[in-house]
């Protein structure tokens, strides 16, 4: 009788049934090396089909399966920690791209292409895409969904739920979920024909279904860009410029919030200059996009703003990008000094600095010799905090943040999930009624409870 590892080699070819742990550890261990895992072998389909072959033949072996998109998750989901004789499915493969529907705005792409391929290819056919994150190079757009990932275009675009026209999936039994009819590069721009299956697997994190193709809707390309890093006094005070920058300038497109202290690592990290000519407690970073150029609207609005200290602005490409570096080497720079433990927070906006200030007490009360690295997409009160030095005492550093954050009617994940790294606490955020209706979704979908065991739900007692 063929072994399961045959049998997955008759269907995606031996090469791409991996094995060897020199071969397996990069997709065992996750972008911060703070989850370890070790499946039995990954699998690398390349087509929906040999997916749905894969599935069915794990099914039949009642193994469990750990999808992977790009492995860029940062709450241990992606990783098959916990998880004995797991096949790791790695959707990398999947990674085509449709003719852009040019008239529509829309585009059906592998669940394994790259946000930044997505990106680049919506702009060759004069189209922009909507979801955009520092780790646009690895993450994939099945990883995307799966997390419901956010970033720095939230604001004007949405989640990746909201970039979501239409689905192509696969059970944990193999059988295929698609519209009925031909995919195509075409299809149907409206629909109201039930439950949206796009909108249900976005967020689900890879416990309902494998995702292998994903119908996305693009947004305008709007060349006429300007960027602004701000210096202001803290929080509440950014809070007070983005306010008046989005009631006055209509083409805002990100607000991003970072400190002395990060800025001061992403510096010694990477060597560059300070961004402003003054040094201050925190810096807003805005930018705004148009047809024509947004630059005197920007200065228009912050023209008289108490809270605006020295600003550098930025139109052209190298010099925008050398703006957003300050803010997207945080988490480089951070990860260079240890292994954080990441807590990806929101709050109610007007909470926003008692809740930052609180979150910071509570952890520095378990973990006294932490240091805490805090920044922030600022529209949506979304924290990103990263406790480095507390390895060791992860467990009592995320129990006493997510806490504070829940006693400020917060939620404990604004956009990276749940994943391994926080599915005890997901009754912070969940009702008891609402965790069991997502428990019966995922009992409907997963009976078996093969797909990503461990992920999103707290241990049954
Ligand atoms: C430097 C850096 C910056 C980041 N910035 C942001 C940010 O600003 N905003 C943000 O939201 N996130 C951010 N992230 C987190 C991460 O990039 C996103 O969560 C991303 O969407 C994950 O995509 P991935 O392909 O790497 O998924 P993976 O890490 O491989 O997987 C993530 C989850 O999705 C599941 N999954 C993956 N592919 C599929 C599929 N095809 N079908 C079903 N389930 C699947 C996995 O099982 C896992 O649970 C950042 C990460 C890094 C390293």
């Amino acid at each position: 009788v063929p072994s399961l590892a045959e049998r997955l080699a008759a269907i995606v070819g031996a090469s791409h049934v991996l094995t060897d742990p020199a071969l397996t550890a990069s997709y065992d261990v996750d972008w911060t090396g703070r989850f370890r895992g070790r499946a039995a072998m990954v699998v690398r389909p390349r087509s929906t089909s040999e997916v749905a072959a894969v599935l069915g033949e794990c099914a039949a072996a009642s193994v469990p399966v750990v999808p992977q998109g790009g492995n860029t998750g940062l709450v241990g989901g992606s990783v098959p920690v916990g998880v004995p004789r797991a096949v790791l499915l790695s959707l990398r493969r999947l990674s085509w791209l449709d003719p852009v529907d040019h008239d529509a705005g829309q585009v059906w792409v592998g669940a394994g292409a790259t946000i930044a391929a997505v990106a680049g290819h919506a702009r060759a056919a004069g189209w922009d895409f909507g979801l955009d994150f520092a780790a646009r190079d690895s993450a994939t757009v099945g990883g995307a969904v799966a997390t419901n990932a956010g970033g720095e275009r939230v604001l004007r675009h949405g989640p990746a739920r909201a970039q979501v026209l239409g689905v192509e999936a696969v059970l944990a039994d193999g059988r295929l979920v698609a519209r009925a009819g031909p995919r195509g590069a075409g299809g149907v721009v409206k629909e109201s024909a039930g439950y949206d299956l796009g909108a249900l697997l976005a967020g689900s994190e890879g416990t309902l279904a494998v995702l292998t193709a994903v119908r996305l809707r693009l947004v305008p390309a709007l060349p006429s860009r300007v960027v602004a890093v701000v210096g202001v006094a803290g929080t509440a005070a950014a809070q007070r410029v983005l306010s008046a920058v989005r009631r006055r300038v209509e083409g805002l497109a990100a607000a991003e919030l970072f400190h002395a202290d990060g800025l001061a690592l992403v510096r010694a990290h990477t060597g560059l200059p300070p961004p402003l000519g003054s040094e201050h407690p925190a810096y807003l970073l805005v930018e705004c996009a148009g047809q024509s150029d947004p630059t005197e609207a920007l200065a228009d609005a912050l023209d008289g703003v108490a809270e605006v200290g020295d600003a550098a602005v930025a139109t052209d490409p190298p010099g925008r990008a050398a703006l957003w570096r300050y803010r997207e080497a945080h988490p480089e720079a951070v990860g260079a000094l240890g292994v954080p433990v990441k807590l990806d927070v929101s709050v109610p906006p007007t909470a926003l600095a008692t809740a930052e200030t609180a979150i910071r007490a509570a952890v520095l009360a378990v973990a006294p010799a932490a240091r805490l690295i805090v920044w922030s997409h600022l529209a949506e009160a979304n924290l990103h905090v990263n406790v480095l030095f507390a390895e060791s005492l992860a467990e009592q550093v995320s129990d006493a943040a997510l806490n504070a954050v829940a006693a400020h009617g917060g939620s404990i994940s604004a956009e990276h999930g749940i994943g391994r790294a926080k599915a005890r606490w997901l009754s912070l955020t969940r009702s008891p009624t609402e965790i069991a209706v997502m428990r019966a979704v995922k009992s409907a979908l997963d009976p078996r409870g093969q797909l990503n065991p461990g992920a999103l739900f707290p241990p049954e007692d």
